[in-house]
């Protein structure tokens, strides 16, 4: 076992935390107020290779593998903890990925390269007004066939890039029932362009945190797309949608290791330099016993993230290990990283005292955005407590 960092990843390191530090860090209080990301990060994300990084060169991607996606996310974290730029990063970053994957030809070439170019969005679309979580008994838009094409129908809602699709253009992979007699074999999974489509009303919603990024909703009302903008096979689309959750956890893990990281400094810097009767307050047991917690919280949870990158690599290389092995690493991981990086944010909000509750201080951006994570987005954390039970313990302990 090899611990180490190879060259690759060290230079890749390096390369993005100067760009982020340059390019992000210092705009990050104002995507937070304007509520969108300047288009010259976005083109200078482009330049670097920061949208969908694991897609073939073919359509402008930089074939790196699932450690190297994971360092950007976790560079990007650190320099963003408002966690608007990593969200946009990783979103595409996975589901670029399934549909490179899973994709049509024609249809990748279409959009795939525009997306790699930062030029058009590429987002996920399960969750409806009904839930997100059960699938199965609340995805309720419906697709059926009709000659070359399909007909859509149906209310998609807390939707990540409903703004930047709408207007930039792009795709939402978006899940609906195709054989209303099955269960999960009867979903699949389509590309879903939201910009200029007259059968579609989107909708907005005001987030708490990770302004930078829109969330939202969108209403297809007998949407007609070509029969090639259904993804991979059809009925398949739950199993497409399950493979991209579990990349998009392991790109949120390192994201939250990135963000802590950077809020455990922020506290560092405050406790030792705070003096309180006398002394800094590094010096209180009530102080750095904490610290030397989160501290360790995170260097445990980039051990799990790191191993969840290693098997996804080999999963895809050498295809060693199944989707088993990865979702129950890509859930270990979203279970630890969220709460961890929220509970360092909070308690350096505590060690700030009164600075931490004013906007003069940026924890308070990293605790609203931190929360989008442990709350639900890419599966709440009961969510990644059944996933783990069901692999460890078997499905037959599944309650239903
Ligand atoms: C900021 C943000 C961005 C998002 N972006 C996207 C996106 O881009 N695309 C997308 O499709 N979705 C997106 N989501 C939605 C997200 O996937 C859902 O919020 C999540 O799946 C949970 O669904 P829900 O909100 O309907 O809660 P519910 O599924 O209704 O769950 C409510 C509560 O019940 C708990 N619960 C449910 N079932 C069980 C059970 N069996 N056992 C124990 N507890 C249970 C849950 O853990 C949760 O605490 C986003 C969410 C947020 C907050």
């Amino acid at each position: 076992m090899d611990f180490n960092w190879t060259e690759e990843q060290k230079i890749w390191r390096t390369t993005v935390r100067n760009f982020a530090e340059r390019k992000i860090k210092p705009y990050v209080r104002e995507i937070d107020s304007n509520k969108q990301i300047p288009k010259k990060i976005v083109e200078d994300m482009a330049k670097l290779g920061l949208f969908a990084p694991t897609v073939s060169q073919k359509y402008g991607g930089s074939e790196v593998d699932w450690t190297m996606a994971c360092i950007a996310a976790e560079e990007l974290g650190r320099a963003d903890i408002s966690l608007a730029v990593p969200v946009l990063y990783l979103v595409e970053a996975a589901w670029g990925h399934i549909f490179h994957l899973y994709g049509s030809d024609d249809l990748k070439n279409e959009y795939l390269s525009n997306i790699t170019a930062g030029k058009q969005f590429c987002g996920i679309a399960v969750t409806e007004p009904t839930g997100g979580s059960d699938i199965v008994g609340a995805v309720n838009t419906r697709a059926t066939k009709k000659g070359k094409s399909w007909q859509l129908s149906g209310e998609k809602l807390f939707i990540s890039g409903i703004t930047e699709s709408s207007t930039w253009g792009g795709i939402h992979l978006t899940l609906a029932r195709t054989n209303p007699t099955k269960d999960h074999k009867g979903f699949s999974f389509f590309a879903i362009p939201l910009k200029d489509e007259a059968q579609i009303k989107t909708t907005l919603l005001e987030d708490m945190g990770r302004m930078g990024i829109s969330t939202g909703g969108f209403v297809m009302d007998d949407l007609e797309v070509p029969s090639h903008y259904l993804i991979g096979e059809e009925n398949k689309g739950f199993y497409y949608a399950m493979e991209g959750f579990s990349l998009a956890r392991v790109l949120i893990g390192a994201t939250c290791i990135g963000a802590a990281e950077a809020a455990l400094e922020m506290g560092k810097e405050h406790i030792t330099s705070r003096s309180s009767f006398g002394r800094p307050i590094a010096q209180y047991e009530g102080i750095q016993f904490p610290f030397a917690e989160h501290y360790t919280n995170i260097e445990s949870v980039k051990l799990l993230t790191y191993r969840a990158a290693w098997l996804l690599t080999q999963m895809y290389q050498k295809k060693q290990y199944t989707h088993h092995d990865i979702s129950l690493a890509a859930a270990m991981t979203k279970l630890r990283a969220p709460q961890y990086a929220f509970q360092v944010m909070n308690e350096v909000a505590d060690w700030l005292g009164a600075t931490g509750y004013t906007k003069e201080h940026d924890i308070e951006m990293g605790i609203r955005g931190i929360r989008s994570y442990s709350i639900g987005a890419e599966g709440t954390m009961n969510i990644m407590r059944i996933i783990i039970a069901r692999e460890v313990l078997g499905k037959e302990f599944l309650p239903y």
